[in-house]
């Protein structure tokens, strides 16, 4: 880590369970009754202090057909209620969805009545919805039937709210630029186009604001889980600065079903875990990331999904109060998306 690098901590539930005099009083607690306490430790601290809360969820792989491996497609609805008694409580501004949302059906009517179920799932918890494309979600259906399927428009966008930008990314085309719908693609070869990323770039440098990027393929890695043009994207997210430091404080991203945290160029690249991976309610996993006055970024995780923090650098903590940060309101309709 250099010095312009956000400070990256790990808070493992490990430390949670050490520090807890709740659980030193009561030893024969059970696992389930741990994980509630320890999620609920998670919450308490500085609850008060954010100024903007967004849940997250990823993979949930939606869809009405046995078990394959460790992928449990008819147990999401239920890890989903459990994420939306949670966000009742949170009350987050915002909803991002990472990615394959439904798993493939046999046929395109049958795959759209998973989209639909999910969906209204979703649409219950509360906040604005935004959904990142997944390889799963465009497989069979074509990206127009899975956009008028959850009402978005686009499937690269961006938004303010309270002074931060926050950009959804696509990388579901194959590396010769055909958008990816109904099998015609193979889903290691995952690619960002020119266009998206001349975008990209426009959107960023116009944006002045700490940013956070969502994407559904991994942008940190060079193996079969990542995006062919990663690099290309990277330096695209390294070249916007605020105050010489980095503006994008972090990107979250799915795919490959679990905790992971890298970092390249002073960005914490955070692979969340994929709610379908599991039987039973332990193996869920969902977030709240909370994002403080004081541009501390606090990731909540519960059941499988690891708890983080992000503290900002000094001299990017120091322009919170004073400039943009504070003379910006939740904007939830400016989404300012490509023609794509
Ligand atoms: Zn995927």
């Amino acid at each position: 880590m250099n010095q312009t690098s956000p400070t990256v901590q790990q808070l493992s539930r490990r430390a949670f369970l050490q520090g807890s005099t709740l659980l030193l009083a009561a030893p024969a607690l059970t696992s389930a009754r741990l994980t509630e306490l320890c999620t609920r430790k998670l919450q308490d601290p500085q609850e008060t202090d954010s100024k903007l809360k967004l849940g997250l969820i990823t993979d949930l792989h939606h869809a009405d057909k046995p078990a394959a491996g460790s992928r449990h497609y008819r147990e999401t609805l239920t890890k989903l209620e459990e994420a939306a008694s949670q966000f009742a409580e949170d009350d987050p501004q915002f909803i991002v969805e990472l990615g394959d949302l439904i798993d493939a059906a046999d046929d395109v009517d049958t795959e759209l009545a998973y989209l639909e179920t999910v969906h209204s799932a979703i649409d219950q918890l509360p906040g604005e919805k935004h959904f990142v494309l997944g390889n799963h979600c465009v497989h069979t259906l074509t990206k127009d039937e899975f956009l008028s399927g959850v009402g978005q428009e686009q499937s690269h966008l961006s938004w303010d709210a309270e002074g931060w930008h926050f950009v959804v990314l696509d990388a579901c085309f194959r590396s010769d630029g055909v958008a990816y719908g109904r099998k015609n693609f193979e889903w290691t070869d995952t690619f960002i186009p020119q266009e998206q990323l001349d975008w990209l770039r426009a959107d960023l440098e116009a944006a002045e604001a700490p940013t956070i990027v969502f994407a559904h393929q991994r942008l940190d890695v060079d193996n079969h889980y990542g995006v062919k043009n990663a690099a290309a994207v990277r330096q695209i997210l390294e070249s916007a600065k605020l105050d010489g430091q980095p503006a994008v404080r972090a990107v979250f991203q799915g795919h490959s079903h679990k905790n992971d945290l890298k970092e390249h160029g002073g960005i914490p690249y955070c692979t969340l875990v994929a709610m379908v991976e599991g039987s039973g309610a332990e193996n869920n996993g969902f977030s709240t990331l909370h994002i403080e006055e004081d541009q501390t970024l606090r990731l909540t995780g519960f059941r499988q999904q690891s708890s983080r923090e992000w503290k900002p650098t000094a001299s990017a903590a120091n322009r919170t109060p004073d400039s943009a940060a504070k003379s910006l309101r939740i904007q939830p309709n400016n989404i300012k998306a490509a023609t794509s």
